[in-house]
């Protein structure tokens, strides 16, 4: 099968660090395996999203020389898709309404307190799908193999929320089906997701592409780099030293004689040399916050 890989940042902030090492890891991946690389924007959660970050990431993209193959998606125009397979999975008997308030489930299992029918006139229901007590199982290309029952750690999901909004899982699960992914490159704070998505996917009958979790990035106190604890934006300005950085950070481990490369140099050097198994096997790398990141300088 062609490699088809995909970066789907969320349109909260320009890109930071923490987003480059995902667009980077991604794009080298496909390009190493001589395969595509697409870029969707996932601004289903509309009240997080800024506006325009989309174009500002994009522009970022394409000015560091990350250029991506084929129409860029947006999650927000998508939502005739999402409702037609919601539909399915509704007359198909997966769902069902939930009134639980949130304070009534946060952070537990999910009782399935719902599954026999919610309360009457409880006020909006949100959908819930039926889990199985089988584990899901994958086989992560970085992190190893990993097993799920969803059963155990979280109960039936919500599909589709209160407020009318589809699960971010049930978006993420269409669109790499739409997009024709074969394999799924995030870093590990989306680790957790998988097992839901593959059920997602087991349960439409879609085909499961592979996944790659790398490390992320996170500061001394354990939070990875993100808009909301300030994760400077990438000045495109200086982007063979971001590049340079995300490389050192993705164990690649760029030879000095890169420092003087150009942008485009550097990425050619990346696809050519790109070694997955290189990149270290943990959930998260303790980085400098990039404020304090020291660059690597051009010789003088
Ligand atoms: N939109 C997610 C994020 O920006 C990434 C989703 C994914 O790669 O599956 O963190």
């Amino acid at each position: 099968m062609d490699y088809r890989g995909r970066f789907a940042p969320s349109p909260s902030g320009p890109l930071h660090f923490g987003s480059l090492i995902a667009a980077l890891a991604g794009y080298l991946q496909a390009r190493a395996r001589r395969g595509k690389w697409l870029v969707r924007i996932e601004d289903i959660d509309l009240p997080r999203a800024m506006t325009g970050a989309d174009k500002i990431i994009l522009q970022t993209l394409e000015k560091l020389g990350l250029c991506w193959d084929e129409e860029v998606i947006y999650q927000s125009r998508r939502h005739e898709r999402y409702a037609g397979i919601l539909a399915q999975l509704r007359q198909d008997g997966h769902l069902y309404p939930c009134s639980c308030s949130r304070g009534q489930t946060a952070g537990r299992v999910y009782s399935g307190k719902c599954r026999n029918g919610a309360a009457p006139n409880a006020g909006p229901a949100a959908l819930r799908i039926r889990v199985s007590d089988q584990p899901v199982r994958f086989v992560d290309q970085i992190q190893g193999p990993c097993s799920e029952r969803l059963d155990a750690t979280l109960g039936d999901f919500i599909i589709k929320r209160a407020d009318r909004i589809i699960s971010y899982n049930l978006a993420v699960v269409i669109d790499d089906a739409d997009q024709r992914i074969s394999e799924v490159t995030r870093g590990t704070d989306l680790i957790g997701t998988t097992a839901r998505q593959i059920f997602l996917q087991q349960t439409l009958g879609l085909a499961t592409p592979a996944y790659a979790h790398f490390p992320v990035a996170v500061d001394a106190a354990g939070n990875k780099l993100s808009k909301q604890n300030r994760a400077p934006a990438i000045d495109a300005g200086r982007g063979r030293e971001w590049l340079l950085a995300a490389l050192d950070f993705l164990g690649q481990d760029p030879p000095v004689a890169l420092h003087a490369a150009e942008s485009a140099e550097i990425i050619r050097w990346g696809v050519e040399n790109w070694r997955l198994a290189r990149i270290p096997r943990r959930r998260t790398i303790h980085y400098p916050p990039a404020q304090a990141l020291t660059l690597p300088q051009r010789p003088a």
